[in-house]
Parts: C-alpha cells; sequence; structure tokens
C-alpha cells in the first residue's frame, strides 16, 4: 500500500517533490504546508490540500512521510518537530548548516523511533553512475584522481541562495552532490587532508563556486570544481586510474574510456613543437591502447523513495545512511575551514569513511 506522504515548503524542489508523487508507485501525496499563503493558494488552485500550519500536518495521523524543500537555514527547525511529531522525514539537501545541527536531527530521528534521511537524488545522475560503473567493472583499476565539475555561467540564483542567512552558496548547493557522488566513489578510502578556495565573482557574501581537494590516505585525490561564471565548461568527469583514463565531457555525454593495453611502445611518432620534437607528450596510437565508450546507465530516481519507504517497512537499509550524512557535512565544514584559513587541513575525525 502506497505511504501518505506531505511536502513542506511548495517551491521549486518542493514542487519536484509533489509532482514525483503523483507518478510514485510507494507513496501517494497528502498535501503541502508552505509558510507563504500565496504557495498555499496556488497549491489549493491545482487541486492539492495546503495544510494551514505545520502542526495541522503533524496532527493528520495519516501522513506518514514528509520530505522538507525549505531554504537551509530552517531545515533544524522543521524536521526535529516532524521527527517529534511521530513522521518519518526526508530532507533536501544540504541536510543542515553544521554537525551539531545535523547531529540535533539524529538524536530527534532515534528517540521517536523514526526514519530520517537527506534527499541525495543525484546518486541517480547517469553521468555519477556511468562513473562508478567504469570503477566497479575494474576494467581500468583503481582511481588515482576523479576530477567532478559543474559549470554553469549564470551567477547563484537571485533568491536565499544568495545570502548567508539563509544558507546559501554553491558549495552547500551543488558541492554537497558532487562531495557526495566521489565519496560513494572512494568508498572505503579515508580522508587524509581537505584543501579548498572559494570563489566570490558574482556574489561577495557566500561562494559562488569552489575548487575542492580531498586526498585520501591511499594517495588516490578526489577533486571538485563548482563554477557559476564558467561560459565554456570544463569536463563534467575526468578519472585517471591504474591503468587508463576515462572523461565525461558534458553530463548529457556517454564516458568514453581509453585503456592501456601495452605500456611499452617502439615506435612512438614524435610531435613536431616550436621548442622541438616530444615523444613523451606525443598521443599513443590504437595497437598499445583501448578506447570505448560506456553506455548510458539506467537509472530511476524513483528508487530513492522505493528504498526509504521499504526502510520504513524494515525491508530494507536506508540508501543514504546517517553516517555517509556525517561525513559529507564534516567534509563541507572542512571545506570552509580551509577556505577562511587559506591552508590544507589534516582532517582527523574517527569517522573518515563512507
Ligand atoms: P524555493 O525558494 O524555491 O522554495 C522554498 C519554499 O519554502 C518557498 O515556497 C517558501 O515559501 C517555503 N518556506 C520557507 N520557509 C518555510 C518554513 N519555515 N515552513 C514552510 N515553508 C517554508 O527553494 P528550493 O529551490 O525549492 O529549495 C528548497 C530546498 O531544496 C533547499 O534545501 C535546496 O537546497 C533544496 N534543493 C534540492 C535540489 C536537489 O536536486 N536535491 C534542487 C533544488 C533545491
Amino acid at each position: 500500500m502506497k505511504k501518505k506522504f506531505a511536502v513542506v515548503g511548495y517551491g521549486g524542489m518542493g514542487s519536484w517533490h509533489v509532482n514525483h508523487a503523483l507518478t510514485s508507485d510507494v507513496v501517494e501525496l497528502a498535501g503541502i504546508y508552505d509558510i507563504d499563503e500565496k504557495k498555499s493558494e496556488l497549491a489549493k488552485s491545482r487541486g492539492i490540500r495546503a495544510y494551514a500550519s505545520l502542526d495541522e500536518l503533524i496532527n493528520d495521523k495519516d501522513v506518514e512521510l514528509v520530505t522538507v524543500a525549505i531554504p537551509n537555514d530552517v531545515h533544524l527547525d522543521t524536521v526535529v518537530r516532524l521527527l517529534n511529531g511521530g513522521k518519518n522525514v526526508i530532507c533536501e539537501k544540504p541536510v543542515a548548516l553544521s554537525s551539531a545541527e545535523l547531529e540535533e536531527m539524529i538524536s530527534a530521528a532515534e528517540k521517536n523511533n523514526k526514519l530520517f534521511t537527506v534527499h541525495q537524488n543525484r546518486r541517480f545522475d547517469v553521468d555519477y553512475l556511468a562513473i562508478q560503473k567504469i570503477i566497479d567493472s575494474g576494467d581500468i583499476g583503481k582511481p588515482i584522481r576523479i576530477e567532478s565539475r559543474i559549470h554553469g555561467s549564470r551567477g547563484i540564483p537571485s533568491d536565499w541562495r544568495g545570502t548567508k542567512e539563509h544558507g546559501g552558496g554553491m558549495i552547500l548547493d551543488w558541492g554537497i552532490h558532487l562531495i557526495d557522488q566521489l565519496m560513494l566513489a572512494y568508498r572505503g578510502e579515508e580522508i587524509d587532508t581537505i584543501n579548498c578556495t572559494v570563489t566570490n565573482i558574482t556574489n561577495k557574501e557566500v561562494d559562488d563556486g569552489c575548487y575542492l581537494t580531498i586526498t585520501f590516505k591511499s594517495g588516490a585525490v578526489a577533486f571538485v570544481e563548482v563554477g557559476t561564471y564558467n561560459f565554456i565548461p570544463l569536463p563534467r568527469f575526468y578519472m585517471k586510474a591504474e591503468k587508463g583514463t576515462a572523461i565525461i565531457t558534458d553530463w548529457r555525454e556517454k564516458a568514453k574510456v581509453v585503456k592501456c593495453k601495452y605500456w611499452h611502445e617502439n615506435d612512438v611518432l614524435p610531435v613536431q613543437t616550436a621548442a622541438g620534437l616530444t615523444k613523451t607528450m606525443a598521443p599513443r596510437d590504437s595497437i598499445t591502447v583501448d578506447e570505448y565508450e560506456i553506455d548510458i546507465p539506467k537509472s530511476d530516481v524513483h528508487d530513492f523513495y522505493r528504498n526509504f519507504c521499504a526502510a520504513i517497512d524494515g525491508k530494507a537499509e536506508q540508501m543514504v545512511t546517517h553516517d555517509q550524512m556525517r561525513l559529507d557535512m564534516k567534509i563541507m565544514e572542512y571545506a570552509f575551514k580551509s577556505a577562511e584559513l587559506n591552508q590544507t587541513i589534516k582532517f582527523d575525525e574517527k569517522l573518515c569513511k563512507f
């Protein structure tokens, strides 16, 4: 039977959750609650029940699951009230503004014996899944360095995301998705250091981009770049691995893999440059490498809700665990600290594995 479900916040992402519910096989929309009367009216005009207050929603005993899609600074209060009110809760990302806030949420979930998770929907993005598929296949060995970039050219959206007070900025908005994906790609690796630089090209109050380097104890590196002032984007993913290289130029494109077949080459055709000939930097020919594309992986974002509903019924583990949420949050905190101090910081958390 489908679970009765409600959404708090009927803005951009709240509407997405509402529309998603309409085609879901596991949840059925009971209604929304938004602090803004106009949003409530809009919902009603679309035939959706709008609760008059959060308490009214909490008191609706039919509602088993609530998704919170409101600005980042107000996640804590709403999530805790819902959990204390006996609801299972999915909170939009970034789940909180600090580890301390997150711990309050987790404690409320544990105290009330309710499930709580964060909506990491970009675990279903096919570009990330293609990189994961290449890693899992083992065909080019373990990753040595993965660069994950997302480049736009329109600055930060002109809403609460541009303000510190509401938890704006691109690390919290996009960085969190890319960090979460790379921590899955490097699952089991222990973090050694974090270095982050932020950009403030279009917004001085919060970061409008970042360059974040996570170094693992094994020597492997995860690099995250978010840019909102890039009129020519760099590739979405670039992965250097033990036996080859993979690239995804654009998130709608297939992943291309170049695998080293023979390390040694006999007849390298040198490249002529103004400064002379180079064999070291000359491209390889098809005799020593294999080149192929990965089919775009199949993905169904409905699996997020399917998993969480199964977890509520005790039939599955929730896919985004509390420890993963904790680690993502810690990485963001270290990133902000590194940017503020302008230095690389040793990651000395006990909890340093995904
Ligand atoms: P938005 O500004 O479009 O909508 C926010 C809505 O919340 C507004 O309608 C506002 O009136 C309402 N609101 C504000 N405070 C409230 C409160 N205390 N109680 C009830 N309603 C309240 O913002 P958005 O783009 O929908 O972002 C909402 C959340 O979703 C953020 O945490 C954001 O990071 C996240 N988000 C996630 C994704 C994703 O892909 N996972 C994408 C976009 C946004």
